[in-house]
């Protein structure tokens, strides 16, 4: 991904904004919304075509979100037609909408004041709007049903890793004269690949190298009239090899009963699919998913890396997640009281150092503190600088785990199995045949979310899954109270809740059962005292209890998401210790995939973590 930087916009007498460097406004000075209702809406057949629409979700593709005026009269549209066609097979939107220069938060409240008959739908946008880091921003809004799908970064290097059909085409920007660098071939053949018999573009120019690039490119352009004073405008259409309207599963079964297995289940659930869990023991969040404080950061590398990108996608898809279902009742403990991640050795300085210097990411993200600062942040004495991450935090996933199955069970479409070992899976050519020890069952779609058991099927027994032993400690420390953010070093401490601190955590590679050990609680105490130079308010702490757990990794340390086999069998898993953050964005992704939705992540970044990768 490259690096970003916000447009430069002022605004002209009539109000209206502009791009500095591009001479051309965002919106015309006299049309605005019925502009966009024209050029956009009317001319790709919206709202007209959603009641009669074959499957559930409606894709658009928008080339340059720059103030979200189109986005957002859609949004409205689209909240109408769910009204009044309650029953219409169509009831999702996704909108993937490509931006190189997204405006600042400041800039686009400004923009949006404009629009007082939709000021809601203005506030929930400026609400949801992300940081400016390249790649997709996946937002969901209006519970789940309409999905803002913003991809930052140039067009001409993004639209190549989308892979999801699309319906229609909202072809904005500057003008070809104006900005030539967007209208390229690039555009139009990726455009062309996406698109279906039923697809249709519409673009407010008629500028010839639009025609002819849409023309050579496949498309059968048309020349019509133009809004207001504007003589002409462009739609075109395309034949293309029609796919059989794929249908997605209608019953999967998810095996697990930890974390992923329960965002998967919810991310599934949420697209009206009937959803299965199994899980082997009593209750739901008994192995890697126990942990009463569970830390919820980006592992950022001094360079960008694949990893890096996954992992800030990750973080910041995974705040917007627990914050959404936080909200909607599923209540568990949570703070995003930031991470100080602190200097504990000369390798790890250089590190950070570089990391910084490389200024990847926005200080939003990640910053260099002193000790001094370090100690401000973290309430207690340091002796060492670090990096501070204000977005992070901690959260209970035992807790969210048993909330969000509370939540999961009130839904018809849901089911629950526990005690429910599973001894054998088949696939009988048309569905999976589950043999268990409660009987046997059959799914459509089977995904596979169990942890360190992920290569225990005859199916998955290729994967090279290791078993890592790992035990937090819970300790009681009057001196330590004062912590008010989640400190890191060779390991972790977490604030307090419920008066105990959780310090974590050891690595044992030899266990072959996930005991818990005294030793293990005298190690991670010794680590805090190696690493940050025996801290005073580090005297005598009492250590309460301990979890112990078995994390799943494989070789290349990426987990696994995606389908293993084409007969519908997916696998969610091998995120070490990164269940929490990683697991909401990967088990949207596997959703996705089950259903046939646009991607909320690269292609290149799928890729990389393929469940197949191992075959
Ligand atoms: N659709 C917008 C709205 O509803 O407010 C207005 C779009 S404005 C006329 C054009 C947008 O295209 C700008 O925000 C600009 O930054 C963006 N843009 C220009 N070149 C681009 C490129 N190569 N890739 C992605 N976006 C680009």
């Amino acid at each position: 991904m490259s690096e970003l930087s916000n447009a430069k916009i002022h605004f002209n007498d009539q109000g209206t904004p502009v791009a500095s460097d591009f001479d051309d406004v965002y919106f015309s000075n006299d049309g605005g919304i019925a502009e966009t209702d024209y050029v956009f809406l009317q001319q790709n057949g919206l709202p007209q075509r959603w009641p009669q629409h074959p499957t559930a979700a409606f894709h658009i593709i928008e080339t340059g979100f720059g103030t979200g005026a189109n986005f957002l009269l859609t949004w409205l549209r689209f909240r109408q037609h769910r009204l009044t066609h309650p029953h219409a097979q169509c009831q999702r939107l996704y909108f993937s909408s490509f931006e190189k220069y997204p405006l600042s938060h400041a800039d686009l409240t400004r923009a949006l004041a404009v629009h007082d008959t939709f000021s809601d739908l203005c506030q929930l946008l400026l609400d949801a709007y992300p940081l400016c880091i390249a790649g997709s921003h996946r937002l969901s809004l209006d519970n789940g049903s309409v999905i803002l799908d913003l991809w930052f970064g140039d067009v001409n290097s993004q639209l190549p890793q989308l892979t999801s059909e699309v319906d229609a085409v909202y072809l904005d920007g500057f003008a070809p004269s104006k900005n030539p660098d967007m209208w390229q071939d690039t555009l139009f053949s990726n455009l062309a690949r996406l698109s279906k018999n039923t697809t249709t573009v519409s673009t407010f120019t008629s500028a010839g190298i639009v025609k002819r690039g849409l023309q050579a490119a496949g498309f059968t352009v048309t020349k019509i009239k133009g809004f207001g004073r504007k003589r002409e405008m462009l739609t075109a259409t395309i034949i293309a090899d029609t796919n059989l309207e794929y249908s997605s599963p209608k019953d999967v079964t998810i095996v697990g009963g930890g974390i992923a297995s329960l965002c998967t289940a919810l991310a599934l659930t949420q697209r009206g699919v009937n959803v299965h869990l199994i899980c082997e023991d009593s209750e739901v969040a008994q192995q890697a998913s126990q942990n009463r404080q569970g830390a919820v950061y980006p592992n950022l590398h001094a360079n960008l890396t694949d990893d890096s990108q996954i992992h800030v996608q990750a973080f910041l898809f995974a705040r917007r997640f627990y914050q959404y279902w936080h909200n909607a009742g599923v209540n568990f403990a949570m703070d995003w009281c930031g991470m100080l991640h602190l200097a504990t050795n000369s390798q790890l300085k250089l590190r950070q150092e570089k990391l910084i210097a490389n200024a990847l990411w926005p200080a939003e993200i990640v910053r260099a503190v002193d000790a001094s600062a370090a100690s401000e942040i973290a309430g207690l004495p340091l002796q060492q600088a670090g990096i501070y991450f204000p977005l992070a935090g901690w959260l209970n996933p035992q807790q969210f785990c048993q909330q969000a199955l509370t939540y999961l069970a009130l839904q018809p479409t849901f089911t629950f199995s526990a005690q429910c070992h599973i001894d054998k899976l088949e696939y009988d050519g048309e569905a999976w045949q589950l043999c268990t020890t409660n009987g046997n069952f059959t799914a459509s779609a089977v995904v596979l979310a169990c942890g360190s058991k992920m290569a225990d099927f005859e199916q998955t027994a290729m994967l090279p899954v290791n078993k890592i032993r790992g035990q937090v400690s819970h300790i009681k420390q009057p001196a330590m109270t004062p912590l008010k953010t989640v400190l890191c070093h060779k390991g972790y401490i977490t604030p307090q809740w419920q008066g105990e601190h959780s310090i974590g955590a050891t690595f044992d590679r030899s266990a072959t059962d996930a005991f818990v050990s005294e030793q293990d609680d005298q190690i991670n105490m010794q680590l805090i005292n190696d690493q940050l130079q025996q801290p005073d308010w580090f005297l005598n702490p009492e250590v309460k209890s301990a979890a112990a757990a078995f994390r799943a990794t494989v070789p290349d340390h990426l987990p696994l998401a995606g389908a293993l086999q084409a007969n519908q069998l997916y696998v969610l898993g091998a995120m070490g210790a990164r269940g929490i953050l990683l697991s909401p964005l990967l088990a949207e992704l596997v959703a996705c995939q089950i259903c046939k939705d646009p991607l909320p992540l690269a292609q290149e970044l799928v890729n990389r973590i393929r469940a197949d990768r191992f075959r």
